[in-house]
């Protein structure tokens, strides 16, 4: 089997160890491995450049066919893939080649080598993107056409629920485009044959932690880590002067890293999406929680916002209007701050090591398993066991989450996150 892998939606801490699991479990189970650089936007413009024609800073070296080791096992040339700078080629003593430009290459074959300390890199290597191109039909069917040049039939993504939709929908699809291209004289009939079905898993990177149906996603438990830091730097100043801060962290729609900060911070009120506060004037009920505290002897006061943090009636509650509210009415000397991209990035932490490993090798099994007719999967984890669940069931039950959330019915939204959740 050819296996390709590449991230596609935002980037998450833990993504480049999920490429380094699928090719290292890949080779093991005798696959060939190939990354795909740039999300789906890589896969669309495909190798433009032939290797052939390709140039090298040292003339005298004749570069090989194919920049590929002829299999897992016995590695004859190393692609040191750092993107950008081109691919570091060395023979197989490893005695030096020359570079080779990866320019208008976006899927490239990787060994072993290539991926190796990639579990300890924040964000993701071979690049992430949102392709307008691959949303459309054309732009599908020439990335179907570009994987079939390069005989791929399998393909691991890794990204937020857009992109598993995505690949369900390029999956649903590719007979059709493999129909098609055969129709326009673009493959041949053999080839078209030998396509004639794609397989495809989902692992879901993502640090907001918002699919349903799995318990954690690669990078949430990073992005916790780095506002708990946060919050550990704030709680010392804001004890110092007695102060208040109001936290405005990342989640999008899903309240798990402000709750989960909340616990590991000491928040005295966190706000979430899912469960917006339940008395009318949830300034009071937040004002009386604060004074209690205050009251009690704590020299400072922590409030968690999400992002997307919502009160009854659906109206956004934003950072600088809590900070307003405790500068008001509790007289409390309040700084707002906003933690923005230092959550997404950084090293990731041991379980956005563990959790990508433990999926990715699962995916390369689910990849070998599948047939034409069983669904695509989505690798989760669910009560610390790697599991296998339909893509679009688990893509359907988060979009219900939200949908919940809009039409006011929150313990429905709660339930559709969690099936055990009880009011
Ligand atoms: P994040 O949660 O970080 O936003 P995501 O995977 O949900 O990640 P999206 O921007 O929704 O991010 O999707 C990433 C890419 O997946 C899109 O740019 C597009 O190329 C592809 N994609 C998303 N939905 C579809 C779809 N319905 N059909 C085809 N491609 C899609």
């Amino acid at each position: 089997m050819k296996i390709a892998v590449l991230t596609s939606g935002g980037d998450s801490a833990g993504m480049n160890a999920v490429v380094r699991a699928v090719v290292k479990a890949g080779i093991l189970r005798g696959c060939e491995t190939w990354v795909v650089r740039e999300g789906y936007e890589g896969l669309v413009r495909g190798n433009t450049e032939a290797l052939s024609e390709q140039s090298t800073d040292n003339p005298s070296v004749n570069l090989p066919e194919a920049a590929s080791p002829a299999d897992g096992a016995s590695v004859n040339l190393i692609h040191n893939l750092r993107f950008g700078d081109g691919e570091l080629l060395k023979d197989g003593t490893g005695d030096y080649l020359g570079t080779r430009s990866l320019k208008g290459r976006y899927i490239v074959r990787v060994g072993f080598d290539d991926v190796r300390g990639w579990f300890a890199e924040g964000g993701t290597l071979i690049g992430t993107a949102r392709s307008k191109t691959f949303r459309t039909v054309e732009g599908r069917m020439q990335a179907a056409e570009n994987m079939i040049r390069e005989g791929i039939d399998a393909l691991v993504v890794c990204g937020g629920d857009g992109s598993l939709t995505g690949a369900d929908v390029f999956r649903a699809e590719w007979p059709k485009l493999v129909e098609a291209l055969h129709a326009e004289g673009r493959i041949t009939a053999e080839k078209a044959q030998m396509h004639a079905h794609l397989k495809i898993v989902g692992l879901v990177g993502s640090i907001d932690n918002d699919m349903s149906m799995t318990d954690l996603t690669i990078g949430a438990p990073t992005a916790l880590v780095r506002i708990c830091e946060a919050i550990d730097n704030i709680n010392s100043t804001a004890s110092s002067h007695s102060r208040a801060f109001v936290l405005e962290v990342m989640g999008r729609h899903c309240g798990w890293l402000a709750l989960l900060a909340g616990v590991s911070g000491g928040a005295d009120f966190v706000f979430i999406p899912e469960r917006p506060p339940t008395s009318e004037s949830w300034e009071n009920e937040m004002c009386d929680c604060i004074q209690k505290h205050r009251e009690v002897g704590k020299r400072k006061t922590i409030v968690i916002v999400a992002e997307g943090a919502i009160d009854r009636d659906l109206k956004p509650i934003k950072a600088d209007y809590v900070k307003d509210v405790l500068a008001e009415r509790l007289g409390l000397d309040t700084r707002v701050t906003t933690l923005g991209h230092t959550q997404r990035g950084g090293r990731p932490c041991a379980y956005d090591r563990v959790l990508p490993t433990l999926q990715g090798i699962e995916a390369v099994e689910a990849l070998l398993e599948a047939t034409p007719h069983s669904p695509s999967y989505m690798i989760g984890i669910q009560e610390n066991k790697i599991t296998r669940i339909p893509l679009m069931e688990a893509v359907a039950m988060t979009r219900a989450v939200s949908s919940a959330i809009e039409a006011k019915d929150f313990d429905k939204a709660m339930s559709y996150r969690d099936p055990e959740f009880k009011e």
